[in-house]
């Protein structure tokens, strides 16, 4: 609690509000992340939402430090001069970053597991809904190679042969759709395509590359 919050009270009576915290804050109860969620029925789907912000981050981070290591194996030629080089990058931002990317997501995969085992039920409609949300780009980006113009991503259609591209990511509805062989669809359906399995099986691919 600071002063500055407060710029109609005088000094005695912000003295006696701090009194009044430091008060309540000793006979708080600490309460733990896993007992204020018991509380929100929403929570389960929050925390799903998260963990797939959480890990399309850690996609990003990791591709990046992946190049700045490739290039670093290519340049150093010295042994220690390498493994200095791959510790320095470590402590960079990026390095950094995706630490806190597997640290949240420890705690938010902790914080479903604890959850769902107390609400069963949930298990069976929230994997489609959420392997629908996995960005369609970090998948589509494992088959073809992407190039953003406004909100929309285009590649060569790894569905079909062709030489202009004409398989298109909609990036506002997670969908895709191919002007060539008029394939289209959501994430799900991508996942089928490609790996030609069926449905379900798309679903659980995804669920298991996020969770
Ligand atoms: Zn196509």
């Amino acid at each position: 609690m600071s002063k500055q919050s407060f710029t109609q009270i005088s000094d005695e009576q912000f003295q006696y509000c701090l009194e009044l915290e430091s008060e309540w804050r000793k006979n708080r109860k600490y309460i733990s992340e896993y007992e204020i969620l018991q509380d929100i029925p929403d929570a389960l789907p929050i925390i799903w939402a998260k963990i797939i912000e959480w890990h399309g981050k850690q996609l990003i981070a990791e591709k990046t430090i992946r190049a700045q290591a490739k290039i670093v194996n290519e340049v150093c030629v010295d042994e220690f001069l390498r493994w200095f080089t791959l510790e320095f990058l470590s402590i960079q931002p990026i390095g950094k970053e995706l630490a806190e990317c597997y640290r949240q997501l420890d705690r938010l995969r902790g914080l479903k597991s604890h959850l769902e085992s107390k609400s069963q039920h949930n298990k069976q409609q929230l994997p489609i809904e959420q392997a629908r949300t996995t960005p369609i780009d970090l998948i589509a980006a494992r088959y073809t190679s992407l190039r953003m113009r406004g909100h929309r991503m285009y590649g060569l259609c790894p569905l079909h042969q062709e030489k202009t591209a004409s398989f298109t990511l909609y990036l506002d509805s997670n969908s895709f759709y191919c002007h060539g062989c008029h394939i289209g669809g959501d994430v799900i359906k991508l996942i089928q395509q490609m790996e030609g399995i069926g449905f379900l099986e798309a679903v659980e691919l995804l669920a298991k590359e996020v969770l």
